[in-house]
């Protein structure tokens, strides 16, 4: 017997999966051919209850979904201060890939965009025994509640194609945001970029974050409250680059996009939610991760005004 929230979540999906504007992310080859159909929403709340319709068990690359929780990974490792000096908390009002970068001092606008996801992943560094990339995947995969891992194909054509982030490195390497050798940070990025997720691991790592940083599924805390706390903060601002304030307008939660097609937003202390669907808005956001959200958002008073 379908629960009212199953048979709700049915409708909308349903109707949604009318809208067929945008187009899958193709400046990166081997992703152009994800089936542009593809269509799931997750729902996972605190107290660890899941609601689920549509292919919420296909897997994609997390891009730029990772962007929070490798800041999160640095801002626990370093505390605040330190990566605040090498990362504003500004939203910049420009898209994910804009050169948006400090003058005279080179520090990136917040970390949601490229160049401040380079720099935070810089910041991370490898430890007890760990190499940086595992000790961020490894953060991933507690968020998630299940071991996350690289889809090589897609690293390898974002290492052959990805110029504007290496370039980016590069001017902040120019600057000493980046105070190492750029290269292998690229790498890492790409690799963080490269991670596979389904629409339930999504919804799994926003209800943690919704949860203060504690996985309501297995109960092992992938963050502390301080980190949490401003990664929330900055989704809030900036999360959705150059579209953060109709977002937040409309929507009334902290999220993050991808270009894979991922979206998730946070409701503090009650739900996770995420939406899988490649076609993306000129934002680089998915359109029906943003319909879904808004939809969600209005019939469920989930904007942070209504649900307080
Ligand atoms: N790998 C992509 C990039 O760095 C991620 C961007 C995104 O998802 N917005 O350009």
């Amino acid at each position: 017997m379908e629960s009212p929230i199953e048979s709700y979540l049915r409708t909308i999906h349903r109707e949604i999966s009318d809208l067929r504007d945008g187009k899958p992310y193709s400046t990166i080859p081997a992703m152009a051919n994800v089936d542009p159909d593809n269509f799931g929403i997750c729902l996972t709340t605190v107290d660890g209850y899941m609601y689920e319709i549509g292919d919420t068990r296909e897997e994609f690359t997390i891009q730029s979904i990772s962007k929070p929780f490798t800041y999160g990974l640095a801002l626990s490792d370093l505390g605040m201060e330190a990566v605040d000096a090498k990362v504003d908390v500004e939203p910049s009002g420009d898209s994910f890939n804009e050169i948006s970068l400090a003058p005279g001092s080179g520090r990136p606008s917040n970390a949601m965009i490229n160049a401040g996801a380079l720099t935070a992943t810089s910041l991370v560094q490898s430890r007890g025994g760990n190499t940086r990339f595992r000790r961020i995947v490894n953060t991933y995969s507690q968020f998630a509640g299940r071991q996350l891992g690289v889809n090589e194909e897609i690293f390898r054509s974002e290492v052959e194609h990805g110029h504007r982030n290496r370039a980016l490195a590069y001017l902040l390497r120019s600057f000493d945001i980046i105070e190492d050798d750029p290269t292998p940070v690229i790498e890492d990025y790409f690799r963080q970029c490269s991670v596979m997720v389904n629409c339930i691991d999504l919804s799994v790592m926003a209800a943690t974050l919704a949860n203060s940083g504690r996985n309501p599924l297995t109960g092992v805390e992938a963050m502390d409250l301080l980190a949490v706390e401003r990664v929330l903060s900055v989704m809030t601002t900036c999360g959705m680059y150059d579209d953060a304030g109709s977002w937040i307008s409309t929507v009334g939660m902290p999220a993050k996009s991808g270009v894979g097609g991922g979206t998730i937003a946070v409701l503090p202390g009650q739900v996770g939610l995420a939406v899988y669907s490649p076609p993306l808005d000129e934002h680089g956001s998915s359109v029906r991760g943003m319909a879904t959200s808004q939809r969600l958002s209005r019939d469920m008073e989930l904007h942070f005004v209504r649900a307080a």
